[in-house]
This record gives structure tokens, sequence and C-alpha cells, in this order.
């Protein structure tokens, strides 16, 4: 079934059960503590939290998300995107957990045939918090779930808040097993590879206090007014409904694999880190395309500097793949063909997205080349001797001219010589360091660095207040 198909089915079952359909928001997240949206919620934050009233008791829609923590599991899980669509389905104060979980139930499992999604109910699992005992029994009672598939997990998985005082609850997640050609048996808890997570479904039950952590607060009063917010992957679901290994290989995303393959004369499925490499262009060549259409330019702050990176991973996959002329054109014409019958703007704004992706590419070739040169240069002072290029060298090369570590590791290697990485990290987290305590003097009014350059090593950091906090650091290398 086509990634647009599922969509479509999506909208069309929850809006016959009275759901307002309602557009994807942009990418760039009108919530200023998000960088990105990160979940079909966020648009709706204000009503899920009670400050605005909700204009409709019901809501469904596909969110476009970009996730940058997930940037290094791109290419190497089967199920992670920087870019990817959200599924969701929203009650404000009206139905709650037995129609959530009858609702996801009856959309997976009714047939194909019959409108459904068509998911074999003896591969359904579900996750509940630990002591959620209504919603174990009504995953028994709704779905007719044995016990056998119901899985009780902590905190840390299964209870959603928003990092500060204010409505929380347990969350209950629907998993689809793939078989034991993928993994150990033992459910979601043992394996999430093999079992696949597709749906979170948020119960917002409660008044929450003094939030210390992800895992520590205070359950204060149940809410007057609970509310159901679900999320489901839309290129989860496409995989494993399109009979394919991982997300990259659907209708959306495979044309640029194949477009990538084509340019390198690499044959996708021949050799594992090429394929690796070959997802991670066809995700970040995605991404990309979706970041420029809603308005993000390359740039040295913030939402700019993730779209630089995601463009410069890319092309720098290209050259691990032996290509070394722009590959952009032909990587982001293959996107365009396999997104814009669900993104029409991906299409009529092509002129412009394009001319900012190729400029950046062209920008991104130049720093290599100039890179190279010194590189190379650094290299031929220490063959012979030492045979390793001092951690100082490999910081410059990266911080002056953006040079990439593994960049540097890898051509240093190709001419035998080896470099002191621990020397480079050392002085990239002193550098952090002296960010932040910048950061720190700004807010506080002090003087700070106006090396917008330097500045850019803290942005991993995307403050969350989705499903889970994301506020572990999201290098992007
Ligand atoms: P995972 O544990 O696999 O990283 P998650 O628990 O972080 O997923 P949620 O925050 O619960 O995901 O988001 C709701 C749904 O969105 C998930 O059940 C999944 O289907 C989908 N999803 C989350 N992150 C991604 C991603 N990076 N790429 C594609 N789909 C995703
Ligand atoms: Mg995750
Ligand atoms: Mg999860
Ligand atoms: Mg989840």
């Amino acid at each position: 079934m086509q990634t647009a198909e599922i969509k479509r089915r999506w909208l069309q079952f929850f809006e016959s059960r009275g759901h307002t359909v309602v557009p994807s928001a942009s990418l760039i997240s009108d919530d200023p503590t998000l960088m990105f949206n990160v979940a079909g919620m966020v648009p709706f934050i204000p009503y899920l939290t009670g400050r605005e009233p909700a204009p409709f008791n019901r809501a469904t829609s596909v969110q476009k998300c970009v996730r940058t923590n997930d940037i290094d599991e791109v290419g190497k899980t089967t199920r992670h995107g920087t870019f990817f669509q959200m599924n969701g389905n929203f009650s404000f104060g009206d139905y709650f957990k037995a129609e959530a979980i009858e609702f996801a139930w009856a959309l997976l499992t009714t047939p194909q045939a019959d409108g459904g999604l068509g998911f074999d109910p003896d591969r359904l699992w579900a996750t509940v918090y630990h002591d959620d005992d209504e919603a174990f029994g009504l995953w028994q009672s709704i779905a007719g779930l044995p016990e056998s598939r119901i899985q009780r997990r902590g905190k840390a998985d299964n209870y959603w808040h928003t990092g500060q005082a204010g409505p929380g609850g347990p969350c209950s997640e629907i998993y689809y097993d793939r078989g034991p050609g993928y993994g150990s048996e033992g459910g979601p808890e043992a394996d999430e590879d093999r079992y696949i997570e597709i749906w979170n479904l948020v119960f917002m039950q409660y008044q929450l206090e003094n939030v210390r952590s992800k895992v520590d607060f205070d359950v204060v009063a149940e809410l007057p007014k609970k509310n159901i917010d679900t999320g489901m992957g839309l290129e989860r679901v496409a995989f494993l409904l399109q009979d394919v290994e991982n997300m990259y290989e659907i209708d959306e995303v495979f044309p640029v694999i194949e477009a990538a393959s084509k340019l390198s004369g690499r044959t996708y499925g021949a050799n594992h880190e090429d394929d690796v490499r070959l997802r991670v262009v066809a995700d970040h060549v995605r991404s990309a395309l979706m970041l420029i259409s809603d308005g993000v330019t390359p740039g040295n702050e913030a939402r700019g500097y993730i779209l630089r990176r995601l463009i410069r991973r890319a092309v720098r996959a290209m050259r691990l793949l032996g290509v070394e002329e722009p590959a952009m054109p032909s990587l982001l014409t293959a996107s365009r063909g396999a997104m814009q019958s669900s993104y029409p703007e991906v299409g009529s704004d092509f002129d412009r997205i394009s001319r900012i992706a190729y400029a950046e590419e062209e920008a991104f070739l130049r720093t290599l080349v100039s890179g190279t040169a010194l590189l190379n240069q650094a290299v031929a002072g220490v063959r012979g001797g030492s045979n390793t290029l001092s951690g100082d060298k490999a910081f410059a090369l990266h911080d002056t001219f953006g040079f990439p570590i593994d960049l540097t590791l890898e051509m240093a290697a190709e001419q035998g010589v080896s470099v002191d990485e621990q020397g480079f990290r050392t002085l990239m987290a002193e550098q952090r360091d002296r960010a932040k305590a910048d950061a720190r003097a700004k807010k506080t009014g002090g003087v700070s660095d106006t090396s917008a350059y330097r500045e850019l090593r803290d942005i991993g950091e995307t403050p969350f207040v989705g499903y889970e906090s994301l506020s572990q650091d999201s290098k992007i290398r």
C-alpha cells in the first residue's frame, strides 16, 4: 500500500468518527522552545495544556516532523528518519482510553479490502505503563490481546509529560512483530528491532507538579478534562505494509537510493557499509527538500545549521560512495518526484528549493577542496616522522574550514598517517565549554564571543515537549 493511501485511509477513518482534519503545520514550530515540529501534538499544545480552548473536541492530522536527535540512528536502524510524518488523533476532553484503543485496533486490523490497514492481529503487541491496569484490561477486552502480548513498562518508556508542571499521564504503545528472522523473542521490552514501535497512545490524565526529571515528578490530581494524544509513524507503517526491510525503502524515499546508486555505481543491497550510506543520503536529501520547502535556508545558526549539516552529511556520504561531482541535482530531483504528490509545493517551488540546495553543495565541495590542500600539507609534514597528525591540526581544519573529523581521519589514513583523535576531542570539549560559558554570559548580559561558528557546537540540543525528553545531546557529525 502506497504511503499516500495509508495517509488517506487514516484521515478518512478519523474524519468519519467525528475528528476535524487539520492540515500539517510547517516544520518550523510556532513553539519558541522548539527548533522544529517533533511530533504531531506540537501544534495542539495550547489545547492540550488548556492554555487555549480547543476549537474542536476531536482532531486528526498527518504532521511533518524533524527529529535531529535521531540522526545517528538514520540508516543503521530500520525505522528512524530525520524527517518523517506522524499521523495523530486527538481528543480534547472528549473520548478517552477505551475509544483510543478501540480506534487504533480497528484501523490497524480491519482488512485492507474493508478500508483498514490489514495488520495481522496475532503479530501486534501492546505496552502499558506499569500500574495502568485500566489500559491493560482494555487491551484484553477490546482487542482480545492475550496477557502474554501486553508488556508493562516504567516511566522512562511509558509516561508522558511536558518536562514542566502541567498535564501528564501514562502511554500505551503498539508494536508489530516482524518475526523470528528479525531478532530475539520476548516482545518490545526485549528487542525493538524485531518488534517495531508503530503507534504511541498518550493518556493525559493527571496534573503533575514538581517535575524534576523524566521519571521523577509528583502526581497531584486527576485532570477534570482528560485528553488523548496519539502518534503513529507513517513511514513505519508504510515499510511494514510495503513488504520492504526499512523505512528508507518505501515509495517516498527509495527513488533517492536508486538515484544515488546510479550515480555511484554501487548496488544497493550488496554491501552493508554502502547501504547505510545510501540510506543516509536518501533520508537527508528528503529532509533537506522538506526543510527548504518550509522556508529554512542553510546557515550558521539553529535551524539553518541543522539543514547545512544534513546537506553536508549527504554530500559526504556520496563522496564516500565514490562520487566527487555535485550529486544534489539528481538526488533532489528524485526526492521531489517521490514527495510531490503528497506535497505539491515541493514541485511548484522547486526552482527556489533546488537553487538553495545546489549552492550549499557547491560551497561544501569548495570547502572540501581548500581543506584537502591543507590536510595534505599537514599530513606531508608528519609523514615519515611521528606519522600522527596532532589534535591541534585536526581541530584547526574543523574549526576554520568546517572539515569534518571523520573526513580528516579517513584522508589521513589513506596516506598512512593517524590522527590524535583524543586531542581533537579534548579541544572540541573545551570549545563547547567556552561556548556554554558565553551563552551564560550572554543571558546575564555579559560580553560574548561573536564567533557564530563556535556557538554552533551547542545547537544539538533541541528542547522537547513531545512524547519523550529529547534533551540528550543530538550531535550531528
Ligand atoms: P523509537 O522508540 O522507535 O525511537 P519514539 O518512542 O521515540 O520511537 P514517539 O515519540 O512515541 O517515538 O513517536 C510516535 C511515533 O512516531 C512512533 O511510535 C513512531 O512510529 C514514529 N517515530 C518516532 N520517531 C521517528 C523517526 N525518527 N522516524 C520515523 N518515525 C518515527
Ligand atoms: Mg525515539
Ligand atoms: Mg519508543
Ligand atoms: Mg514511543
